[in-house]
């Protein structure tokens, strides 16, 4: 599927070194260098909240700081472009599916070009991979890790489930692996984040759903385990599987997928090749407004494109949502954004006196060192805060290590 238009991003003298980044599955931090990204994108019915934004800006970071470093970026992303969210919403405002989707998507890639946020060389749609999806749930169900359940309501066979406890007795990974969750919580989550632990018929309340087979009413395409659509998990295992060698270096995501989807997406992963599915687990926080988190059913959001659409500069957003640690929670006030409006336009008085320089300057050091910290985009910020307030005219360089570690392009 098309991605978005890339920024253009300015080559700075020197090098960087590679972020020592937190890991939620060991709850420590390590250095990490191997640049094979995989970001869990959005399901298109409600593009692009500051959530989102605040989710893809943190992994942007990371591929900025990895590229100064030197290191190869590939970076893989999926549209879960059929999902009961998406058809929910498509039912209730009676726009069909494929048009929402289409048109949500589409939003997405504007708001992402408008963030100046590179875009992943691989960005894939769930309908566009249905057979491979449909290859490894037979190769799942033929390896004894899937199971059918009776689905007397589908016209077109069973649902086929994941068993977590034969993955967890006969592969490297076991449940809580990578979120590090005991019992209560796991079941909890499952609950809330789209599982079904009450379905009858299942081996372990939460083995995740891999194959829907087909409804009445409901879109649904043939495949090598009969007619049906894909689960949420098994999607991600499948396209990371098809673009990025495994290891994946970082898989990432909100913390919101922390349990059950990135734990199942490893689970599935792990099942179908005997490999470890990723080397580090990274999460950015939640963003909250009007003291809740950001979320569709609290109808609760700030969208990027309607604040673009206000005549908001993205720059502004951009560097109100940096100015956020990626890893805390942390609250949206409307007033954010004037105090990043008027530091912009600072930056761009600054920048406006830049002197000519091809070496390294104390501030491009400044800003490698908070970003090899565990992307320490408020501590970057900080930094070229001060360079601001000393009132000397900076270096060219300056200017462009800002542009090109914090995306945001302060020369005229
Ligand atoms: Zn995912």
């Amino acid at each position: 599927m098309r991605s978005w238009n890339a920024p253009v991003i300015p080559v700075l003298p020197g090098k960087g070194s590679a972020p020592d980044l937190f890991d939620t599955a060991t709850g420590g931090r390590h250095v990490t260098d191997g640049g094979r990204l995989y970001v869990c994108g959005i399901t298109p019915y409600d593009a692009t909240h500051l959530g989102h934004a605040n989710t893809y800006l943190a992994f942007d970071t990371l591929g900025r700081v990895w590229r100064d470093a030197g290191v190869e970026v590939v970076y893989a992303q999926n549209t879960t472009d059929v999902d009961d969210p998406l058809l929910e919403r498509a039912t209730a405002t009676g726009v069909d599916w494929r048009e929402l989707a289409a048109s949500q998507t589409d939003l997405f890639r504007s708001d992402m070009e408008h963030l100046r946020v590179s875009p992943p060389d691989h960005f894939v749609a769930v309908t566009d991979v249905i057979e491979p999806i449909g290859e490894a749930v037979a190769k799942l169900l033929a390896d004894g890790f899937a199971y059918r359940v009776d689905t007397p309501d589908s016209t077109a066979g069973d649902d086929v489930y994941f068993d977590v406890d034969r993955a967890g007795s006969e592969t490297a990974w076991h449940l809580g692996l990578e979120s590090r969750l005991g019992a209560g919580d796991m079941l909890r989550f499952f609950s809330e984040r789209g599982g079904d632990p009450e379905r009858p018929g299942k081996h372990n309340v939460l083995d995740p759903l891999l194959w829907r087979s087909a409804r009445d009413g409901e879109p649904s395409w043939p495949s090598a385990v009969g007619d049906g659509r894909p689960g949420w998990h098994i999607e991600c295992s499948v396209i990371a599987l098809d673009h990025l060698a495994l290891p994946v270096s970082v898989n990432g995501g909100g913390s919101d997928l922390i349990f059950p989807h990135h734990e199942m997406s490893a689970a599935h992963g792990t099942a179908l090749t005997g490999e470890t599915f990723a080397s580090h687990y990274a999460h950015s926080g939640m963003v909250a407004y009007q003291g809740e988190k950001m979320s569709k059913s609290l109808g609760n959001l700030v969208k990027v494109s309607q604040l673009v659409a206000s005549g908001v500069d993205a720059r502004a957003i951009r560097l109100a949502l940096l100015d956020h640690h990626y890893r805390s929670d942390w609250e949206w006030f409307d007033d954010s954004l004037l105090t990043a409006v008027a530091r912009l336009a600072e930056w761009q008085r600054w920048a406006a006196r830049a002197v000519d320089g091809t070496e390294v300057t104390p501030l491009l050091t400044e800003l490698r060192r908070h970003l090899a910290d565990d992307l320490d985009t408020p501590g970057a910020i900080a930094a070229v805060e001060r360079a601001v307030a000393s009132g000397e005219a900076p270096s060219s360089i300056d200017v462009e290590a800002v542009d090109a570690l914090l995306g945001i392009r302060v020369s005229a």
